[in-house]
């Protein structure tokens, strides 16, 4: 059967565009449907416009450190108008890229939402267009548990485009979006506290890493609230917003940030029309190769629920690319080792096994950990630490993760990722010469076994 496409992409986020661009470019003829912006959640409530905001409410830090260099400044004022209008122009600007990167490629762009109406078959605004491959690449959606006054509440979503930058913020959760938010609410001078259900925030991190990032937000002065979580949120006459915990505290702030975690976007997508079948935790299931249980329909990115990270959705976006058009160059995307920030202030960069991680796979671990004062700090009265830490397996002498929290992490961590893919023991970290004087040096100069 002739079809109008060779492969069909709905969703014009990383691993969608990553996958329409390449197919496009090995000879098959590819269409992609996006409903709402061009780049997706990355380029548009996402890294791109959330690294901008860090950006922002970094300068504080700056102008903090300056006095002690020498300089005098004014006293600052920051305006959200200005910061936010820039950053909107940075976005437009890169959806005018993206649309060039899918044209230049010979896609065809469909805007509208994409519906399927059958294992090859698509509608968008009314067509009908069939493909003999179909690719979901829809990502996902924030979600705010059913509490009442949850309508009242904003998510990553919107607080990319509040009209002000509120007084006072609740910021809900203990992952990546929380505590960057509460960082950036924070740092641009919003009176802001984060509220986490557990015990300690970002479950799965390092414990070393979860506790000096907790030490060192405290020493900012950002209200850490852990074992909090709110029962239900009221709208006050003057306009601000009661929460009221589950132990029967009352939070009073004029925004109600939450970052409880992203559902895959599925809505209206017709997959009751396909053999499609979701996993127990509601996302599209998939084989190693991204198929699903409709052998015409692939998925991948953030709507698969495996790693939820633009460069994994890249890959995967990649490796679909290749395997249909271009099986000669297919390898299957590796998943050990992916290196990953969170842009906290100061941030964190980790790679590899936390050290609960490799005890529980059962490796005789040594740990070597170290805490400094950045020398940047050392003219200032700022006393933030720096944590760098190696978890070593003590019978092989691999290095199976490392952890930093301090400026830079994630610049210092893309290096690393490298070394642990490449399999480097410690005794390599050691024999490698240091570049001085920087932080990263001292993850080459660790001597002394701390556990
Ligand atoms: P998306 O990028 O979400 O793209 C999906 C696209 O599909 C969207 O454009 C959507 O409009 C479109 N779509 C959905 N349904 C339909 C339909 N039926 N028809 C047509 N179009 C449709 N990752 C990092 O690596 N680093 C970071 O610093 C980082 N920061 C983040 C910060 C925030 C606040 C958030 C929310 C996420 C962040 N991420 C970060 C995660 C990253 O954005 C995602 O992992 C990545 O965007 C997933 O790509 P994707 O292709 O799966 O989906
Ligand atoms: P995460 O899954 O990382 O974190 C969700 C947080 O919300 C957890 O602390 C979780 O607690 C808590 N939570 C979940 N449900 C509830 C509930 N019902 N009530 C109270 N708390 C709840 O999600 P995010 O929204 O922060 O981010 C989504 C994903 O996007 C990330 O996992 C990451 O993959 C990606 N991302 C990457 C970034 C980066 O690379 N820098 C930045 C931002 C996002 P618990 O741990 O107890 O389950």
């Amino acid at each position: 059967m002739a079809y109008d496409f060779d492969l069909f992409v709905i969703g014009a986020g990383s691993g969608g565009v990553r996958a329409a661009r390449f197919a496009a470019s090995f000879g098959a003829k590819v269409a992609v449907a996006e409903s709402r912006y061009l780049g997706g959640t990355c380029v548009n409530v996402g890294c791109v416009p959330k690294k901008l905001l860090v950006y922002g409410a970094h300068v504080a830090d700056e102008l903090e450190q300056a006095a002690g260099y020498g300089w005098t400044l004014e006293e600052g004022h920051f305006d959200w108008g200005t910061l936010i209008a820039n950053k909107n122009r940075e976005i437009e600007r890169l959806n005018g890229i993206y649309r060039n990167l899918l044209v230049n490629s010979g896609v065809t762009l469909l805007q509208g939402h994409a519906r399927l109406t059958g294992a090859n078959e698509v509608e968008v605004e009314g067509q009908r267009y069939t493909a003999e491959h179909i690719l979901i690449a829809t990502g996902g959606w924030p979600q705010i548990p059913d509490i009442p006054g949850k309508e009242l509440a904003i998510t990553s979503n919107e607080a990319f485009y509040l009209k002000a930058l509120p007084r006072r913020v609740l910021v809900v959760g203990g992952g990546y979006i929380a505590v960057e938010f509460a960082g950036i609410f924070q740092g641009l001078g919003a009176d802001t506290t984060l509220l986490y259900r557990g015990d300690l925030f970002l479950r799965g991190f390092d414990g070393s890493v979860r506790t000096h990032l907790k030490e060192e937000l405290e020493k900012r002065g950002l209200d850490l609230q852990f074992n909090a979580d709110i029962q239900r949120i009221d709208k006050l006459e003057d306009g601000s917003l009661k929460a009221t915990l589950k132990d029967g505290r009352e939070l009073v702030a004029d925004c109600v940030f939450y970052a409880t975690g992203r559902r895959p976007m599925l809505d209206n997508l017709g997959l009751e029309n396909t053999g499609v079948e979701l996993d127990a935790r509601g996302y599209i299931r998939v084989d190693e190769q991204y198929q699903t249980t409709a052998p015409s329909i692939l998925a991948i990115g953030d709507v698969i629920g495996r790693v939820q990270l633009t460069p994994v959705a890249l890959a995967e976006g990649m490796a679909v690319a290749r395997r249909l058009f271009k099986p000669e160059q297919y390898h299957p995307v590796d998943y050990q080792n992916i290196p990953t920030a969170v842009f906290s202030q100061p941030p964190i960069g980790t790679v590899g096994l936390t050290e609960e991680q490799a005890l529980e796979a059962g490796h005789k671990v040594q740990v070597f950990e170290s805490r400094f004062r950045a020398m940047k700090l050392t003219l200032t009265d700022i006393q933030e630490k720096t944590l760098m830490k190696l978890v070593v397996d003590a019978e092989t002498d691999k290095v199976l993760g490392c952890h930093m929290v301090g400026p830079d992490a994630g610049e210092i961590i893309q290096g690393l990722g490298i070394a642990l893919k490449a399999g480097a023991t410690k005794q390599q970290f050691d024999e490698t010469i240091g570049v001085h004087p920087t932080a990263a040096e001292e993850f080459v100069t660790m001597r002394t076994v701390t556990r």
